[in-house]
């Protein structure tokens, strides 16, 4: 079968801040943009690890808290329909005869263009891993990082390791589908919201979801495919717990990832950049945002948009010899406004 990719004027690696931002500039401009983000959803750090925090330095705006900002980046690109690839990681780049750049995602989605934008902060959140022993061998048939599909999860058993926000969600999330849910944590504290330990407490005093308090130190079954999870609990005892699918929610790390193998010029987990173009060096590759360095750096959401603008009007004259870029204000320029739907 010949794989067919999608083709797109720029592919922006990272949806947070930055990548949303550079969709509006790049939307002004007239160019499309799809993103590929591991997250689940848009913000990178905003969303992820201070959505309820207030930001005092966006310009114009006092006080705006992670997720407000998304919110608002994502209602001013949405005149620009960008096209996000959420739940991938873009993982290899390769260069076609045409000039364009193939990129291809963990979930082997293939997107061609001749501009690719790094915007990938400190790289993808990854799902740290529990040391089970032979964890390797159930992962994929039967231990699953993150939630994709809920219906997998349909009449299953299923034993939920954890003991924040992320853990206690999905016990909630999940218990309506599922035939049974067993929450394995080490402590009775857990590191969530008030109001999720509350809701998941209440789950098990309904006899709804069970709680086992201790760590995991078996994986058995044959074939990669889990019959049941052994633990220690805190009282020394040793339980097997029934089980199809094992969901350890151990938090995340960050980590440049593929990245790292696409030939850019690295400086300390950073791609060096020209600050005229926030190119890399590498035609038709540009960095912005947290993951670019240059002398003067700032990492800070700013100076991503800042670098976003610069990228946009130096990217579109190279990609795209032959047709006219419509500079100017948003205020007078009609072009603009059109493209703005206003
Ligand atoms: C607690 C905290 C408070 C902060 N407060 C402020 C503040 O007050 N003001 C301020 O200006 N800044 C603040 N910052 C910094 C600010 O959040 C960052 O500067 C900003 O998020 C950078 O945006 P970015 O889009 O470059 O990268 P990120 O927000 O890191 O987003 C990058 C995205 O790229 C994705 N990604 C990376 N590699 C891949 C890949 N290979 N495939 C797919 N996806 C990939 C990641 O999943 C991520 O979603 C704060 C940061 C933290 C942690």
């Amino acid at each position: 079968m010949v794989e067919v990719s999608i083709k797109t004027d720029m592919i922006i690696v990272g949806a947070g801040p930055v990548g949303l931002f550079a969709v509006f500039e790049a939307g002004l401009l007239g160019l499309k943009c799809h993103l590929i983000d591991n997250l689940d959803r848009p913000g990178g750090q905003c969303t992820e690890l201070y959505p309820e925090k207030p930001i005092y330095d966006i310009p114009a705006r006092p006080k705006v808290t992670g997720q407000e900002l998304v919110d608002d980046l994502m209602q001013q690109i949405s005149p620009f329909d960008p096209v996000f690839h959420l739940n991938q990681q873009a993982s290899d780049l390769i260069k076609l005869e045409n000039n364009n750049w193939q990129m291809m995602t963990s979930e082997g989605e293939i997107l061609e263009s001749p501009i690719v934008v790094v915007a990938a902060g400190a790289g993808s959140f990854v799902p740290k891993k529990p040391k089970y022993p032979n964890l390797e061998k159930y992962e994929e048939k039967s231990v699953d990082y993150a939630v994709y599909k809920m219906n997998k999860y349909q009449d299953k058993e299923l034993v939920i390791v954890g003991g924040g926000d992320s853990a206690l969600d999905w016990v909630m999330g999940l218990e309506p589908i599922a035939k049974k849910i067993t929450l394995v944590h080490r402590r009775e504290g857990f590191r969530a919201s008030p109001d999720s330990e509350a809701q998941f407490k209440k789950l098990v005093a309904d006899g709804k979801v069970d709680f086992v308090m201790g760590n995991v130190t078996a994986l058995n079954g044959p074939d990669g495919k889990l019959d049941n999870v052994g633990v220690e609990t805190v009282e020394g005892e040793y339980v097997e717990l029934n089980c199809d699918y094992m969901l350890p929610f151990m938090g995340l790390k960050i980590s440049l990832g593929p990245i790292a193998e696409w030939g850019l010029n690295l400086n300390r987990k950073h791609i060096d950049v020209n600050t005229e173009t926030f190119s890399t060096g590498t035609e038709g590759i540009y960095a912005i945002g947290d993951v670019c360095t240059y002398p003067s750096k700032i990492k800070l959401i700013l100076t991503g948009f800042y670098e976003a603008a610069v990228m946009c009007h130096a990217a579109f004259p190279y990609a795209f010899p032959d047709r006219k870029m419509a500079t100017g204000y948003t205020t007078t320029n009609t072009a603009i406004q059109e493209r703005l739907g206003v």
